[in-house]
């Protein structure tokens, strides 16, 4: 499987998952327009996109799904979710409940709940008939033991790593802001995302994306240091056991 990563942060995220047969897309939260060109960057027919699965409503995510409307894609989202989604034709709105596998094509997609401040944010994974497996976790205050579940035995694994506790502190953001970034429904900081990893993490080569990261309240250097050095504790070597990159 191929996952192009078409945009990153809070200006927008938008993630391209692609098979032999299938390509789907988690998220699409920049400009429609971005995203057609991007995905013709990278080869991907607009066309040819099965369907779009939504982690959450807020505009970082969203923003761009008239591209839906333009293609005819359905698009998945938590079912309570649908509240704040807004933009997508009534007759592509589709539920993603977390007990039911959908099959697409040759692509198995399931979801599993996330701990955001919107109505009912998932995470999903996908994966091939060969055995690859992907996995998206954006945004989320904290990972839970399911959510470890669910993820587990990835082969990519997608995952926000957005904040250094540190830097929000010390920011300009009012206290609400600062609070809420830093809550239970927030984001992940650097050692949540290290912390869930090196529960992930089994040494099989797999692919790491750092994603969704702060830009004034995190550094990509700082990011992945944190990962390596957890990962390193567990017996992990970047490059040799596992592979990462930062997509800021
Ligand atoms: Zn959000
Ligand atoms: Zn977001």
């Amino acid at each position: 499987m191929k996952v192009d990563i078409l945009a990153s942060g809070s200006s927008g995220n938008c993630i391209a998952v692609r098979s032999e047969n299938t390509t789907v897309l988690v998220d699409a939260g920049i400009a429609r327009t971005k995203i057609d060109k991007r995905l013709l960057d990278v080869g991907i027919k607009p066309t040819s996109i099965a369907a779009i699965f939504v982690t959450h409503g807020h505009a970082d995510h969203i923003k761009g799904l008239p591209i839906a409307n333009k293609y005819k894609i359905p698009v998945y989202a938590g079912e309570d979710e649908w509240k704040s989604i807004k933009n997508v034709d009534p007759e592509l709105q589709a539920i993603k409940r977390t007990e039911k596998i959908l099959e697409l094509n040759d692509l198995f997609i399931d979801a599993f709940a996330t701990h955001h401040d919107a109505y009912d944010p998932h995470g999903y994974t996908i994966r091939d008939r060969a055995g690859n497996k992907v996995s998206v976790c954006l945004d989320t205050g904290h990972v839970d033991d399911v959510m470890i579940r669910m993820m587990s035995d990835s082969t990519v694994y997608v995952i926000e790593s957005n904040h250094e506790p540190k830097m929000v502190e010390a920011s300009q953001y009012p206290n609400s802001v600062k609070s809420r970034v830093l809550s239970d429904v927030g984001h992940l900081s650097n050692s949540q995302t290290a912390g869930a990893l090196s529960r992930l993490i089994k040494g099989m080569g797999e692919q790491i994306y750092l994603t969704h990261l702060s830009a004034s309240n995190n550094l990509p250097a700082l990011a992945e240091m944190t990962v390596v050095r957890a990962l390193l504790k567990r017996g992990f070597k970047k490059n040799i056991d596992y592979k990462i990159e930062v997509i800021s």
